[in-house]
């Protein structure tokens, strides 16, 4: 597996590829591959598509790993407000909202930034809400053991909105609860605190 680092570099050889397949779709939609707005996109869609993929083999488990410390702290961490972008496994169009997390440490902390790279490594990959949540919060709960997690995940999907129904103003709710969370008390404190309705 990769480090996690910002993936700038792009395995020539399968971006080359996948330029020329983009090619032949921006043709076959109809388009003059040789007009001159035109003639860069297949490498520019190819560079952008690799890069909203770059999750792909990142140990997102390692981030956390890498930043915990010893603390006796034991009451609940909220990080709310993640700003996710995502790219639905069903259509390849965005879908994109907030992500909020929450753990009762056990023992340890963990560096807060590493959570919304958390986010981000399993974010970049062709995904399924659902699953998203599901993948951090088991993350979380398998890296840094704590007495309990959770995970809430509100987006909107350009599937829905730019196609289909057309339902603008729509959002998708998603959540996932570990260990404390799972009593009814401490989830809608959590709840509560960042503001779902929820609870
Ligand atoms: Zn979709």
């Amino acid at each position: 597996m990769r480090p996690y680092r910002e993936f700038e570099e792009y395995n020539i050889e399968v971006q080359e590829g996948i330029k020329d397949r983009y090619k032949s779709i921006i043709a076959d939609l109809g388009e003059d591959v040789n007009r001159e707005g035109i003639v860069k996109t297949p490498e520019r869609a190819a560079k952008a598509m690799m890069y909203l993929t770059s999750g792909y083999d990142v140990d997102a488990s390692e981030i956390l790993s890498g930043a915990m410390f010893k603390e006796d702290y034991n009451e609940m961490v909220i990080v709310k407000n993640i700003e996710l972008y995502s790219l639905c496994e069903h259509h390849l169009l965005p879908f994109f909202g907030k992500a909020h997390i929450a753990y009762i440490p056990n023992g340890h902390i963990v560096g807060l930034s590493k959570l919304p790279r958390v986010v981000d490594v399993f974010s970049r990959r062709l995904q399924v809400q659902e699953r998203l949540t599901h993948d951090i919060l088991e993350c979380i709960n398998n890296t840094l053991k704590p007495q309990g997690v959770a995970v809430v995940i509100e987006a909107s999907h350009m599937c829905m909105m730019m196609r289909g129904v057309q339902k603008q103003n729509s959002t998708t709710t998603t959540s996932g609860f570990r260990g404390q969370f799972e009593h009814n008390e401490t989830r809608n404190e959590f709840l509560k605190l960042i503001g779902s309705d929820l609870s």
